[in-house]
């Protein structure tokens, strides 16, 4: 089973409740019922559409130390959010037989190897979202969906 960033399945749980991250080499296996749809900023408890968000001035791994903050566009805080929707992900990664995970880069949530840089000017730089960075520190193999090829999504599917 793999864990999938649901918006990249159509799913309307982007911030902006629309699904304009649907992703068109993912949907092509979706028959075969081996994705496991998640959002951590839903599992957080944040509601959508929702306020966009960025790490500020950090990283994920410094986010789940405690040493950096996650503030949406109008000042909130919320950091509290995106731990427990990480602690959320990294528990049904834990209760069911999930091989590896497929997120949205640069999400401050599921961003694999970019994520924007906490200024809300569309600025990227290299860093994990939170659940990202918490799977990864629990071993689980985590993808964007940028690096994704037909011949590694087979071969994550045992095709
Ligand atoms: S938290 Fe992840 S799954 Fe949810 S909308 Fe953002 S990128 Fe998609």
């Amino acid at each position: 089973m793999i864990l999938v960033s649901s918006c990249l399945l159509g799913i309307h749980s982007k911030y902006d409740g629309t699904t304009m991250n649907e992703n068109s080499l993912l949907m092509k296996y979706c028959h075969l019922g081996k994705y496991l749809p998640i959002c951590p900023e839903q599992l957080g408890g944040l509601t959508t559409p929702r306020a966009p968000v960025e790490i500020i001035h950090g990283s994920g791994e410094e986010v789940l130390k405690g040493i950096a903050k996650i503030k949406n566009n109008l000042g909130k805080d919320v950091t509290a959010e995106f731990r427990k929707g990480a602690e959320q992900l990294l528990y049904i990664s834990q209760k069911m037989p999930v091989t590896a995970a497929i997120l949205k880069e640069r999400s401050p949530s599921c961003g694999v190897h970019k994520i924007y840089d906490g200024s809300f000017k569309h600025v990227v730089k290299e860093g994990k979202g939170v659940a990202a960075a918490m799977l990864y520190q629990h071993n689980i193999p985590v993808f964007s969906e940028e690096e994704m090829t037909e011949e590694l999504l087979r071969e994550l599917l045992g095709l």
